[in-house]
């Protein structure tokens, strides 16, 4: 999701008894997040369709971890300290090696929050090449807004970072299990990291791919949609997305995120061409899209005023 950015912060939609049983099945019985192995060695924890501002926004997107013979890679951490500690009890659960890398496919609150949770564990922490100025970039957001996210009192320092960069590529070996850690060009954010694991072709693609969520825009609506067809050519028998479920067939949701994206493109294009507003083109821009995604009425607004403002400046 975007965190990072005022303008795409959602709005409450459903009702408190939905929300307290969501809250509530987000994590198993002691203390542990309820997670499933989906392949030999790999483990997803599926995050609640939850907007950012309601209880339970800590816990929306999808975070794991795998296993390899020497240690155990993290991928994205949660929305909160208090996500970040049922997860690590979750490794706990299912290995006593040690946790050696935190990887963070972006900076958005929902995938990094948690982080502070596996410091005393001395794991590496893993992101882009421009994660690093991201987080330092957000963190008095972080502070402002999240602060119950960040245990108590929060502080700046409690947004942890990477101290482990990936410029363009990188592999990293769990013990018999080396993952790729592919850094991409401004799609989703400036931030986003792919992880592969050679062992099951499992990808883990982080925000690049929404599937029933609407995806939010905050990085580069072009970018975004030539990383889909780079994503698009890779050979994969299971695809983790930032939110919705995974599936063993990548290619079908990349091509209906790639429709969605594509016709907000299109439609913001035509928008500027004919000199219509901002106001114009969020009435007018990808409603014929909107059937099937989840949270439109609060994202997709938001991804219009983002594209209009990117494409402004191609005129
Ligand atoms: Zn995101």
């Amino acid at each position: 999701m975007a965190g990072t950015d005022r303008r795409i912060t959602c709005r409450a939609r459903l009702a408190a008894p939905l929300l307290a049983a969501t809250f509530l099945l987000g994590a198993g019985d002691g203390g542990a997040l309820a997670v499933d192995e989906l392949a030999p060695g790999v483990y997803v924890h599926r995050g609640a369709q939850l907007p950012l501002d309601v209880p339970g926004h800590d816990d929306i997107a999808n975070i794991g971890f795998i296993v390899g013979t020497r240690c155990v890679a993290v991928i994205d951490s949660g929305g909160s300290v208090r996500i970040g500690r049922a997860l690590r009890a979750a490794v706990r659960r299912h290995t006593s090696l040690p946790i050696c890398y935190v990887i963070n496919t972006h900076v958005h609150v929902d995938h990094v929050l948690g982080n502070r949770a596996f410091q005393d564990d001395h794991p590496s922490f893993v992101g882009h090449a421009s994660l690093a100025q991201a987080i330092v970039r957000s963190r008095p957001y972080f502070v402002k807004e999240y602060a119950p996210d960040l245990d108590v009192p929060a502080a700046p320092e409690q947004v942890i970072g990477p101290d482990r960069l990936v410029q363009a590529e990188l592999t990293l070996d769990l013990g018999a299990r080396p993952l790729t850690l592919h850094a991409w060009p401004t799609a989703h954010t400036d931030c986003d990291l792919t992880v592969y694991d050679q062992k099951t072709s499992t990808l883990w693609t982080g925000d690049l791919l929404f599937i029933e969520r609407l995806p939010a825009l905050d990085g580069s609506l072009a970018g975004w949609i030539a990383a889909i067809d780079g994503l698009a050519t890779q050979r994969v028998q299971l695809a983790v997305p930032g939110h919705g479920p995974t599936t063993t067939h990548p290619g079908d949701a990349l091509a209906r995120e790639r429709g969605y994206l594509e016709s907000l493109l299109q439609g913001v294009r035509r928008e500027l061409a004919e000199g219509k507003s901002l106001q114009d083109a969020m009435l007018h821009v990808g409603a014929d899209e909107k059937s099937g995604w989840l949270l439109w009425s609060d994202v997709h607004p938001r991804n219009v005023a983002r594209a209009y403002e990117e494409l402004e400046w191609e005129k």
